[in-house]
């Protein structure tokens, strides 16, 4: 098939601003380690959202399509699972050195087609980088385990691919969500079929040719596009063993359940609400940057963002002074010199998030810094999606922009009086993400650690997303299946691999009895 044009081709230039995209190219899937433009009808248009100027046309792939996708998956399998870790951790070196090499060149994907500020947009792709670096580490984390048993005896344990498998990705980012799927699904022996958002597939893209670069046989990777028709081919298809998702609650919880009723493996991470607590003893100049940066970052759209917060006792005086700083960020072009933040991923999202506002306002609830209707100073992007740093206060429980997620640069913030009022508080949110204290003492962060029902705990860390060694552990409605299923880290690897339990007996005795025994064998 004919290579296409568009961002994943050119492997040397990259946008680096928001002008206009000029001779607008679709966007192709990757099929066998080839860019293949779709023959479909249907395409999805994707907006730059500091502009709302076209960037691409994502397809919708046909049936057709997606079906050679799996096809060419499950051929590849059959020779990627007998090759050898070593071969493969070969090829995940030279894919961790090639990102690094085009780390800018993803970054400004991500930044025209996300609208993250390409400093952040470096982060999301040095976070996933870091998870291909952690899997060059397999041959160390596939060993099995093996037991002498009894005498002569002995049970020993294998870690095999399963297949075919999936992964369905958020927009928030773009290369990192890829990257938590893509070395550990691959240097585990499987074949992987990625279905990036619909919604700024441009470093997906790039990835898949720095994996044809890197060495992937054809195959072992293929990048298909869509919105809900593909998820449901991908929930549909026998040939798919396993599916990542990673996104909001609604389509979270429809995929894992369908998923798991079809016999897959679902490991889904969903939507979240992230506390802060802060307490009168803590380092107060450290707590209001953390949280600012925490709470407005990225605009908000993290799904680790801090976007509650908890003020015990006297701290809620602290509000004037953490809205000055609040106040101060530079909401702008991700690509603009000193840009903090950038626009809200579309239209709709802007005005769900000032319609959250709206609603905090109706309720009681007081707008301290207000970010509706807000233009970037140079007026260099009237037509953005643009959102600026909201901070509501005099919040309560019951109001729809505390029990609603709000992906947006809004922080809410409830006061309590007592580090039990804040731990009960917390714990009736039915998110379970993430969670920050911000003290100084380590008794008070201790409590807290132990009580506390969220998945990630920070303690003066207002955003403690676990490196790849460990793994990214949600909790409640905040991950789906009770969470026994996690990304990355060994229990990514579990993720990815059948265990199988061998045992053998080698006795060079001739048996004592002629009779068969007939009851359980125990081997005490
Ligand atoms: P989303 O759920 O709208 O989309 C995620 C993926 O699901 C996309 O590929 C999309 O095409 C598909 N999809 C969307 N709606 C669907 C439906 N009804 N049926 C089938 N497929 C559907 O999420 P998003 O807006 O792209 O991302 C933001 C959300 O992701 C937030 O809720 C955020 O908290 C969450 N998120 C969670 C984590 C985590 O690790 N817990 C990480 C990043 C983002």
């Amino acid at each position: 098939p004919a290579a296409a044009g568009g961002l994943a081709s050119t492997a040397t230039s990259f946008p680096t601003t928001h002008d206009k995209v000029q001779d607008v190219q679709d966007t192709p899937y990757f099929i066998d380690n080839q860019f293949v433009p779709s023959q479909t009808s249907r395409f999805i248009d994707l907006h730059d959202p500091a502009t709302n100027n076209l960037v691409t046309r994502v397809p919708q792939n046909t049936d057709a399509e997606l079906k050679a996708a799996v096809e060419s998956a499950q051929k590849a399998f059959e020779s990627w699972r007998t090759t050898s870790v070593l071969h493969r951790q070969q090829i995940m070196f030279k894919f961790v050195s090639l990102i690094r090499e085009n780390w800018d060149r993803l970054a400004a994907s991500i930044t025209l087609e996300q609208g993250k500020t390409f400093a952040d947009a470096k982060g999301d792709v040095l976070r996933g980088l870091q998870v291909a670096e952690a899997a060059c580490g397999a041959p160390e984390l596939l060993k099995g385990e093996v037991l002498e048993v009894a005498k002569d005896m002995e049970t020993r344990t294998y870690r095999e691919p399963l297949g075919v498998v999936a992964a369905i990705c958020p927009f928030n980012f773009p290369a990192m969500i890829p990257l938590w799927c893509i070395p550990i699904a691959t240097i585990t022996g499987n074949t992987l079929i990625l279905k990036p958002s619909e919604r700024d597939p441009g470093a997906a893209m790039i990835l898949a040719e720095l994996c044809t670069k890197a060495g992937f046989p054809p195959g072992v990777v293929n990048i298909i596009h869509g919105a809900h028709d593909t998820v449901n081919f991908i929930l549909d298809e026998p040939a798919i063993k396993a599916v990542s998702f990673v996104g909001g609650n609604k389509a979270g919880e429809y995929i894992f359940s369908k998923g798991s009723a079809n016999g897959k493996r679902v490991q889904a991470n969903l939507g979240a609400k992230n506390h802060a607590a802060v307490l009168p003893d803590c380092n107060k100049n450290q707590f209001l940057n953390a949280v600012v940066g925490a709470a407005f970052g990225a605009a908000g759209q993290r799904c680790m963002a801090l976007s509650t917060l908890v003020t015990v006792g006297e701290t809620k005086e602290w509000l004037p002074e953490l809205a000055e700083r609040a106040k101060a960020l530079k909401v702008d072009g991700g690509f603009e010199e000193g840009a903090d933040l950038g626009p809200v991923i579309s239209p709709q999202s802007k005005q769900r998030i000032e319609s959250l506002i709206a609603s905090a306002e109706e309720e009681g609830a007081t707008i301290l810094l207000d970010g509706r209707g807000y233009k970037p100073p140079s007026g260099k992007y009237p037509d953005g999606n643009w959102v600026g740093p909201t901070i509501i206060s005099n919040v309560t429980p019951s109001m729809r922009c505390y029990k609603e997620e709000i992906f947006g640069p809004v922080l809410v913030c409830l006061n309590v009086e007592t580090l039990d009022d804040a731990i009960e508080l917390i714990n009736a949110n039915e998110y379970g993400n993430g969670v920050a204290i911000f003290t100084k003492s380590g008794p008070t962060a201790e409590t807290f650690r132990r009580r506390i029902e969220a998945g990630q705990v920070g303690i003066n860390v207002p955003i403690p997303v676990p490196l790849p060694m460990f793994s990214f552990t949600g909790n409640k409605k905040s991950i789906a299946g009770g969470g026994a299923s996690t990304f990355y880290g060994r229990p990514g690897i579990n993720f990815y691999t059948q265990l199988k339990t061998v045992t053998a007996m080698w006795s060079s005795a001739d048996a004592i009895s002629n009779k068969a025994d007939v009851a359980m064998p125990t081997h005490s």
